[in-house]
């Protein structure tokens, strides 16, 4: 062993160990002796190996980039990481849902794509979907759902009963089960899907002006998708077919790319809008807001350790900066308390101190303490102080990104708009939008759950669901059914 050379294996405190391949033994053929410190801390770490699965999203794959800035769009937004010519350092994380962290990639589901900006005012993260739109509108109803999406009680077992159940006593799910049935539902890889915020969020410009805005990150690639018959062979060859198509494909040198593109609704004409701007099952239709190209998103790198750098990362919708702000969106200002929450569950108060979740901009917060501290905290530990600590500073951050509410305290609805219904959308999306191919694969689709495991009284619902959204469709489904 040279001097220098560090390839030498040591245990975790750095002693060199004598053997890879033996336990200390009382004779060749004698009893292990407790004091083979080195067998037991490898035994030990290998018991705590794994860490717990991310509830939902646990199967997913990521990897590193960065956000060009294209166009100008500081007439909308004073956000550093979206002024001309600034280009921000990227994770990106790409999803399923409802499967667990080894399921097949192909399983027809909703794919996050969750983005985090290393920018230079701090971590912003977005945490949207391929989809535009999500089942439910209040977050009331979220647990359920994802326990209606995976697994039974009893048996362990995932369920088409269950799922449609839900659904169809959901009737606000209609759009987005309805992409989700389309080719959307499996997508041909990560690379060759959308990633949209789906929630409205607000802009705030440098002279305090408001806008809502939504993004769109168009893939580059094209959208291209998997037959349900494709998805499913693959599902039985290869469970990690998205995972290596992203890994290999950035190996290569192929980098895949995004162009972001946002739908802006002035602050003022959310009010009167024919429809609820803020209900997460609706889009805004380009007709009535057109996208603005904002820039361009770049994976380039792939991790180096998928465990600490993919397993560990930590997107959390809440982190807004300067000129980016939420929406009344009840799902969105929910979910501006669970992430964060599920991260201090997973991996800890301190998540933030691992280095994939690390700001690249200074932290100076007053928090302290806590398991798997890392950085060090120094005095003052208090604010206000007279000792030099640091000082919230208002021009930095002013609460810009605010509106109003009032309203006695109440359970109930969004307050219904003339345009407001469930199945509007998701028909003209069926009707105007899909061509007779992806019509007969969406009957096809949905047929194929519903003879899966589906049971009365739901079948019935179902087929009303459907006739609901389109009546010449649900009418072709009640046939594959019952025929
Ligand atoms: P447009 O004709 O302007 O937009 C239709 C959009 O549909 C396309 O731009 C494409 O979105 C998207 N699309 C195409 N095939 C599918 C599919 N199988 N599943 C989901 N989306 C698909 O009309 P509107 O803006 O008036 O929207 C009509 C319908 O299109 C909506 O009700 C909605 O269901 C769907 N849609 C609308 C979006 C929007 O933001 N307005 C976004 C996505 C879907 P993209 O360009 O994003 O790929």
């Amino acid at each position: 062993m040279k001097d220098g050379d560090h390839r030498f294996t040591t245990n975790d405190a750095g002693i060199p160990v004598s053997s890879d391949e033996f336990s200390l033994t009382v004779g060749p053929d004698g009893p292990i002796l407790l004091q083979d410190h080195y067998l037991i801390e490898q035994m030990a770490n290998f018991n705590r190996e794994m860490i717990p699965d991310r509830q939902p999203h646990a199967k997913g794959s990521g990897a590193f980039g960065f956000f060009e800035v294209t166009k100008d769009v500081s007439a909308y937004t004073k956000a550093a990481v979206f002024q001309p010519g600034t280009k921000t350092d990227v994770l990106a994380r790409f999803s399923t849902v409802a499967g667990e962290s080894g399921s097949p990639d192909t399983w027809r589901d909703v794919r996050g794509f969750a983005l985090k900006f290393y920018t230079t005012e701090g971590n912003y993260d977005m945490v949207g979907n391929n989809t535009p739109v999500f089942f439910i509108r209040d977050p009331m109803k979220f647990q359920h759902f994802i326990h209606s999406q995976k697994r039974r009680a009893d048996s362990g077992l995932r369920d088409n009963d269950m799922q449609w159940d839900f659904w169809t006593l959901s009737p606000e799910s209609a759009h987005q089960v309805t992409i989700l049935m389309s080719d959307r539902g499996v997508p041909r890889s990560y690379r060759h899907m959308n990633g949209y915020s789906s929630h409205t969020y607000m802009w705030v410009n440098g002279k305090g002006e408001r806008f809502w805005v939504k993004y769109h990150f168009k893939t580059d690639q094209g959208i291209e998708f998997l037959t349900q018959e494709e998805a499913d062979r693959i599902a039985g060859i290869d469970a990690d077919y998205h995972r290596r198509d992203l890994f290999d494909a950035i190996k290569r040198g192929d980098s895949p790319s995004w162009t972001l593109e946002v739908q802006i609704m002035p602050f003022k004409e959310a009010e009167k809008y024919r429809f609820n701007p803020f209900d997460l099952t609706k889009v805004w239709p380009h007709g009535d807001y057109p996208t603005h190209e904002v820039g361009r998103l770049t994976l380039n790198k792939n991790p180096s350790d998928f465990h600490s750098e993919i397993e560990q990362a930590a997107f959390e919708p809440n982190n807004l900066v300067p000129g980016i702000g939420p929406s009344p969106d009840k799902m969105l200002l929910a979910r501006l308390v669970s992430y964060s929450d599920a991260h201090r569950a997973r991996l800890g108060v301190n998540y933030k101190q691992i280095p994939v979740n690390r700001p690249k901009s200074q932290v100076n917060s007053y928090a302290k303490g806590g398991a798997m501290r890392i950085d060090k905290v120094s005095d003052p530990v208090y604010a206000p102080n007279s000792k030099g600590g640091p000082k919230a500073d208002p021009a930095r951050y002013p609460e810009a990104a605010v509106w109003n509410a009032s309203g006695e305290f109440i359970r109930a609805a969004y307050k219904k708009r003339m345009d407001d219904d469930d199945f509007s959308q998701p028909g003209n999306l069926v009707r105007k939008v899909m061509d007779n191919a992806q019509r007969d694969r969406l009957v096809s689709n949905v047929v194929t759950q519903l003879k899966n495991g589906v049971s009365e009284p739901v079948l019935q619902r179902a087929f009303a669901y459907w006739r609901n959204i389109d009546k010449e469709i649900g009418d072709r489904i009640a046939k594959g059914v019952k025929g």
